[in-house]
């Protein structure tokens, strides 16, 4: 794979951000960020020249590259600081986790596809991004690793993840949309203390379901 960033994309990029900030997305750090991580690479060929279109793509495993949009939403909701330790669940083709590299965070990111896991553990470092990459469910998080400032799920849980509500730290955010296979409510959880847990509901999105367990 040719590893190519030009003025081009970089004119992609800023339409790109152009269009979400007319959507809402008000967190400068987070409009920067998707305008600097070249997400054309992180596209199967066939799709590169929808990369900066506003939709998710096919990235193999019947898996998606979420939405730009989306991925804008729930990063903003997140409200990630430098040096904060982020759990995200769902790795895919790693393109969220290379915004979150950007907003300086340290990244632990787990996937249940081998296939994706494998391909992203390999292609992020290459582009500079450098994450912790785990192969495992992310039903259960990562225990030996929490607990975690900030957890990001970016597939669809049939309901709170009580185990990632236990790897968060007080203080911490927890965003995931809970729903069914085809529609979730994007959730946000604020652990202000181990005994006081808020619960707050965020919009109506679509993502691929969180399932158990991992495939080899
Ligand atoms: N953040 C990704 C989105 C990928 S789609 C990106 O930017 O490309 C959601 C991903 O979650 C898929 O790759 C899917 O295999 C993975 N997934 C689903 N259930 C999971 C689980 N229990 N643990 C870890 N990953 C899971």
């Amino acid at each position: 794979m040719e590893i190519r960033d030009d003025f081009r994309h970089k004119g992609l990029r800023n339409k790109l951000v152009q269009h979400l900030r007319g959507k809402g997305i008000t967190d400068e750090a987070v409009l920067k960020a998707i305008g600097t991580v070249p997400r054309h690479l992180f596209m199967e060929s066939s799709f590169i020249r929808f990369s900066y279109a506003d939709k998710a793509f096919p990235i193999g495993a019947g898996q998606t590259i979420s939405q730009p949009y989306t991925v804008a939403f729930q990063t903003q909701l997140l409200e990630v600081e430098r040096f904060q330790k982020v759990l995200e669940v769902g790795t895919g083709s790693g393109y969220q986790t290379a915004v979150l590299l950007e907003l300086g965070a340290i990244v632990y990111t787990i996937e249940r596809q081998r296939e994706l896991f494998l391909k992203t553990q390999s292609f992020l470092p290459l582009l500079g991004y450098k994450a912790y990459f785990f192969f495992g469910d992310g039903y259960e998080g990562l225990p030996a690793y929490a607990p975690f400032d900030r957890i990001l799920v970016t597939a669809a849980a049939d309901k709170i993840p009580q185990n990632l509500v236990l790897q968060l730290k007080p203080g911490g955010r927890m965003v995931v949309p809970v729903g069914n296979d085809k529609l979730q409510t994007m959730t946000l959880i604020e652990k202000i203390t181990d005994e006081d847990i808020r619960i707050t509901e965020h919009g109506t999105f679509s993502f691929v379901p969180m399932l158990p367990g991992r495939v080899s």
